[in-house]
């Protein structure tokens, strides 16, 4: 094969090429099919090849590609975020366009500093976030993100910001059960807040439900309630990254909406172009943006592609296929049925410690015990390995971390396009019950469980 020129994750591993996609299915040179189980990265939210989204792109590309935010505004960016803010009741009712998640979240804090700058409050500069929880890859996304595998080469230039332990109930970093904890990881915040200084903090991001650095982590009703409104109490300004959760991933146009917890600022990304641009936001309230419209009267951020008009097209048509086709009320539903399907994997697979998650963002967990909960040996490399046996198998999965300190642990996030069928369910199961048997680990305990 000839030379590539192209830096991939691997640089010496073997890619297939991708050739086409159509729905839910991506299909290589060679004509295999993968189905696409995590929705690439948790991002093709819609499957492939969808006319709409295709006419939408060319329709705009002919009318104009690219203008420079500075010297114009254009239809599809000023359509996008009136229809975004349409959508969080006209809560967060201002929209900054991005390319990235990582983008969406720096300027998410940077947004929170600048607000606590013009309202008078300059001491106000840290940013509390979580351990389990990723960001971003850019330096001030990664210093708030508590990946200790992404954090681990960068440390001296990195700030050092996550303070809080997760909601991870499986393994609780308390070792408390709820609801008789009375959910202490979130009452916590209290406490980290007076040690560090409420006049000093500005922000405390979180992802609703824990994407790769946890495996679709979900707490408990009253979690968010509670953070919430100890933020409040503290004038501390409540950060959503949505990245990963947002526009309808798990049944909502935000996560936070199924506790009914409004966020200052939300970030998001990779569901908004739906893999057809590469688009991202940062969603402020009124509130915030007050002090910045009486002050300065912009936001300190840029980038040249920001609210390019053909990312935009493609975000609005993909908002408006998720609104005519109806998907969102359907995700609950879809879930429960995947989710049944895979507690049924979980019985004949004594591995599989755990399965959580929201509307269609899945996590499942393996153990070596199931009692102990006792992590494979890291040289047992055990998510690559299912990862790859099942890309070979004609699946396609996304590995999360696991494991308290994020590094012992093992995790997979099943995550298929929104309008993925009942059929292609059953298949998506068929296949990763392929791939858990080809893994060729003793099941002995399973089957005495099964059989029960
Ligand atoms: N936040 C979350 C929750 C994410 O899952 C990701 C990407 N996995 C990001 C931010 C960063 O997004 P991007 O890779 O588009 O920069």
């Amino acid at each position: 094969m000839q030379q590539s020129h192209l830096i991939k994750p691997l640089l010496d591993a073997d890619y297939p090429l991708a050739d086409h996609g159509k729905g839910i299915f991506i299909y290589d040179s060679d004509g295999k099919d993968y189905l696409d189980a995590c929705s690439g990265a948790v991002t093709a939210n819609i499957g492939h090849g969808m006319k709409e989204i295709i006419d939408a792109i060319q329709k705009q590309a002919e009318k104009i590609a690219f203008v420079y935010r500075s010297q114009f505004t254009n239809e599809a960016a000023e359509k996008l975020s009136s229809l975004l803010a349409e959508k969080t009741d006209n809560h967060l009712n201002w929209t900054f366009f991005v390319n990235s998640g990582s983008e969406a979240t720096e300027t998410a804090i940077k947004i929170a500093l600048q607000h606590w700058l013009e309202k008078g409050k300059p001491k106000k500069t840290k940013v509390l976030s979580r351990w389990m929880s990723y960001h971003g890859i850019t330096l001030g996304a990664l210093s708030m993100s508590g990946h200790s595998v992404r954090r681990e080469k960068f440390t001296s230039l990195l700030e050092d910001w996550p303070v809080l332990e997760p909601p991870y109930c499986y393994r609780c970093p308390y070792g408390k059960e709820f609801p008789t904890c009375g959910l202490h990881c979130a009452a916590h915040l209290e406490t980290v807040i007076n040690r560090v200084g409420a006049d000093q903090v500005a922000c405390l991001i979180v992802e609703p439900v824990v994407g790769a650095a946890g495996g679709a982590i979900t707490p408990p009703d009253g979690y968010y309630e509670k953070l919430k409104s100890i933020c409040e109490k503290y004038e501390i300004l409540f950060i959503a990254d949505e990245v990963m959760t947002g526009c309808g991933r798990t049944g909502a146009m935000l996560a936070l909406d199924h506790w009914g917890v409004k966020p200052d600022i939300a970030a998001l990304g990779k569901g908004l172009g739906a893999g057809y641009a590469p688009i991202a936001a940062t969603m402020v309230s009124d509130k915030v943006m007050e002090p910045i419209q009486n002050g300065t009267k912009s936001i300190m951020s840029g980038h040249t592609f920001s609210a390019n008009p053909l990312s935009c097209a493609t975000a609005l048509a993909v908002l408006q296929l998720i609104d005519s086709e109806d998907l969102l009320s359907k995700v609950e539903e879809k879930a429960n049925y995947l989710q049944k399907k895979l507690k049924k994997l979980q019985s004949e697979f004594s591995f599989i410690g755990d399965i959580r998650g929201k509307g269609l963002l899945i996590g499942m967990e393996f153990v070596k015990g199931i009692e102990a909960k006792e992590p494979f040996p890291r040289e047992f490399i055990f998510t690559s390995k299912l990862i790859s046996i099942a890309q070979k198998n004609g699946l396609l999965l996304y590995p999360a971390a696991a494991g308290l300190d994020g590094r012992h642990g093992d995790a997979i996030i099943i995550a298929p396009p929104l309008n993925i069928t009942e059929d292609e369910m059953d298949e998506l199961c068929k296949r990763l019950r392929e791939a858990l048997l080809e893994l060729n680990i003793d099941n002995e305990g399973s089957r005495e469980r099964h059989e029960q």
